[in-house]
């Protein structure tokens, strides 16, 4: 009895200690330098894109259609080649020292800096004055504003002056917190970056060489999976991650994105293999999302072409985020769906899994949003925990924890199980 108890035991515990090690191995690639942070510069998303393909095809979830893939196209503008910002003798590093602004404009330029604080900047007078005696060679001057400390009704009064200025000269704004990155559609006039006030040096020329690009109708791609019911059903239950990030910032500098959101296309591609395995009594339609970082641009997409009609979907869950957990997770649009949030609540409770299952209202924070908008019932799940990385290179698959993968996986095929 007891050597069979064991067995058993040693059965359950590799079957979780596979999934992790899939989850684990998947992810990692996702995050590799040869995906390109999953952007738009090398083509780094449609690289990521055929090997989740691959992983599907691996799997053995079916296109829905003749093809995996989605096609759709969105402009952008990005960064391929070279990144450098220096002052004087110390060149700055991308993504750690100083970040540029996704709509900047790149160039060679040496620019003579004016500083100016949050007093100067909201006394209109005198930036006024600033600008008729500076602005008129925009190309050798940069404003660098530095209002660190400021208060949140200031920075809000600061920003669209800012905005303002960056139309009609190169700007700096100096900060003292991680930048925070994303994507950008358009392209302004001029350079726009962010430095570290700890490296920043007052009055010194700063060298810039930015190769910046717009590429004009860019084709992207979401990738749709899907796996029959055991017996005929006509509701599907959907499950959604992006896989797109940020890409490169410059040639040497890429975005990794293994918590956003290498984790949860991970993640996706784990489920889909414990539903070939184990058939649902739903239909299952995996969509794994690109232009997310970009706007929700793929989901969009998605909700205006769905291949399967939108009120067939019985639920939507989306994953983004899924790579700790040691707090629990939080659930987007939980006070829309009450009856389904007490359920993942019920299960939680009754298969002690995690810390928290905590309830938000909704928020165009993700994938789900559109499907939210067009009436499909959704969750955006995300984890919460220890790692606070956050678009930004460290970013990290070494980051993860993926603490409560085993549990998270749990709670989800249980709350489709008891739709
Ligand atoms: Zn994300």
């Amino acid at each position: 009895m007891r050597s069979l108890l064991l067995l058993f035991c040693i059965g359950l515990s590799t079957v979780a200690n596979s999934q992790i090690e899939e989850i684990r191995r998947i992810t990692k690639q996702l995050c590799s330098p040869e995906f390109h942070g999953r952007g738009y510069v090398n083509k780094g998303d449609s690289i990521a894109a055929r090997y989740i393909v691959e992983e599907f095809k691996k799997v053995g979830a079916e296109p829905f259609e003749d093809s995996f893939l989605q096609l759709f196209e969105l402009t952008v503008n990005t960064f391929p080649g070279e990144m450098t910002l220096n002052q004087g003798e110390k060149q700055f590093k991308p993504g750690l020292h100083f970040s540029i602004n996704p709509s900047s404009k790149g160039g060679k330029y040496s620019l003579h800096p004016t500083e100016v604080n949050a007093e100067q900047i909201l006394d209109l007078d005198y930036m006024r004055g600033l600008l008729s005696q500076i602005g008129r060679v925009p190309n050798s001057q940069v404003m660098v504003f530095n209002y660190i400390g400021a208060s949140k009704d200031t920075v809000k009064q600061i920003r669209p002056i800012i905005r303002e200025i960056a139309t009609i000269m190169p700007v700096v704004e100096l900060v003292d917190k991680k930048f925070t990155w994303s994507v950008g559609r358009e392209q302004s006039f001029f350079p726009y970056f962010q430095i570290q006030d700890s490296v920043y040096q007052e009055g010194v020329q700063l060298e810039m060489n930015v190769d910046a690009k717009v590429i004009e109708n860019y084709q992207s791609q979401n990738i749709i999976a899907y796996l029959p019911s055991k017996k005929m059903c006509a509701k599907t239950i959907m499950f959604t991650a992006h896989y797109d990030h940020l890409g490169r910032m410059g040639a040497d500098t890429y975005f990794p994105g293994a918590n956003d959101n290498a984790s949860g296309t991970a993640m996706l591609l784990t489920m889909a293999k414990h539903f070939k395995d184990h058939l649902s009594r739903y239909n299952i339609l995996f969509v794994a999302f690109a232009g997310e970082e970009a706007g929700l641009v793929g989901s969009k997409f998605y909700t205006e072409h769905p291949v399967l009609k939108l009120k067939k979907v019985k639920f939507l869950v989306n994953l983004d985020i899924m790579g700790s957990g040691e707090h629990g997770i939080t659930t987007v649009n939980g006070t829309l769906f009450k009856k389904e949030f007490e359920l993942l609540q019920e299960i939680n409770k009754e298969f002690d899994l995690l810390a928290k299952v905590k309830i938000r209202g909704p928020a165009a924070n993700s994938d789900h949003y559109w499907f939210t908008e067009k009436g499909v019932p959704a969750f955006f799940i995300y984890t919460m925990g220890l790692n606070q990385h956050y678009h930004d290179i460290f970013d990290t698959y070494e980051e993860l924890s993926f603490s409560e993968y085993d549990d998270i996986t749990k709670l989800l095929i249980e709350f489709v199980k008891r739709l």
